[in-house]
């Protein structure tokens, strides 16, 4: 597996294995598939609710601690935000059944950022998170950050797909260090991105999948990507990106693709309340 250094040294594979909306009856057989399939990050959230199913996977799997990337998220809390960033933190171990996490991400850019980010220092400090980082922040909160803590963001895990390529993002974020994480490598399927023309043409001319190409795509961009899958075949079909490439002139066809604008982020529903219902994590 092909790794990126992020910016306090900490090596993450650059394509790993997402398991949001995996119900949790199904998470432990769906991340024993990608284990078995060779993934060895995994990304889920306190707000997916399968944190506990998805550290039984890792148990039982028997693969040393040290060779797996595990991603959590904090999820924006309610009441006093330093205080229940460490429980929510220890909740979120406690239910992995681990004794650190390899990244934990802030889920969203709302409530008490600031005191949000200065307990995820510390437990960044304590060794408890050996990288921090961000989801859902936009270049401008994203510098303010920086700016103004002590510890940067590490990651900035963000909707990346061919129809919202995320390419200034990208730019402002390698100028400051921290690694763009893809979520929604797919768009979910929307826009027929399986069928779309240009990606299935690109994939034809490969002998490769719509699912390879956009992952390729986002390979040779170096964003670390975690698509999710129920399907072992198609774990197997994601992970089978590292033996071909694309060619600059095919980059550029993708490119084109790019609208610019999310599909899925609602600015009456800021914080997604409507696609991960309200989630209060508590002990
Ligand atoms: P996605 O990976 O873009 O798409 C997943 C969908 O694609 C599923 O319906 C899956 O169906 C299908 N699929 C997967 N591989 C396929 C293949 N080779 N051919 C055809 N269909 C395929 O969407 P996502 O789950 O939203 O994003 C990936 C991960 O990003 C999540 O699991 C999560 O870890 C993270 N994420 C983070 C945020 C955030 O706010 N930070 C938001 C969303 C997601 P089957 O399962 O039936 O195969």
């Amino acid at each position: 597996m092909h790794n990126v250094t992020l910016n306090n040294g900490v090596e993450m594979p650059i394509l790993g294995f997402g398991v949001y909306q995996i119900p949790p009856d199904q998470t432990e057989q769906a991340v024993t598939d990608a284990l078995a399939a060779g993934y060895r990050l995994l990304d889920t959230a306190a707000g997916y609710g399968n944190e506990e199913a998805l550290g039984r996977a890792i148990k039982a799997s028997g693969i040393p601690r040290e060779q797996l990337f595990v991603t959590t998220k904090l999820w924006v809390q309610d009441g006093p935000a330093g205080d229940n960033t460490k429980r929510a933190f220890d909740t979120s171990l406690r239910r992995l059944g681990l004794d650190h996490v390899d990244l934990y991400l802030m889920h969203q850019p709302y409530g008490d950022v600031y005191s949000q980010w200065r307990a995820m220092q510390d437990i960044y400090r304590e060794g408890r998170a050996k990288a921090i980082g961000v989801s859902n922040f936009y270049p401008d909160r994203l510098v303010d950050l920086i700016e103004h803590n002590e510890v940067a963001p590490a990651v900035n895990q963000i909707e990346t797909h061919p129809f919202f390529q995320r390419t200034a993002e990208q730019d402002i974020m390698r100028e400051r260090g921290v690694q763009i994480e893809s979520w929604g490598p797919f768009a979910e399927g929307r826009n027929n991105l399986f069928t779309h023309p240009v990606l299935s043409g690109i994939a034809e001319e490969h002998g490769r999948s719509v699912a390879q190409v956009v992952l390729r795509w986002l390979v040779q961009r170096e964003v670390v990507v975690i698509p999710k899958s129920v399907r072992a075949d198609r774990m197997a079909e994601n992970i089978a990106v590292f033996d071909f490439g694309l060619t600059d002139e095919e980059m550029a066809r993708i490119a084109a693709l790019d609208t610019g604008a999310s599909l899925f982020f609602d600015h009456r529903d800021p914080t997604m309340t409507s696609r991960l219902g309200k989630v209060r994590v508590t002990d």
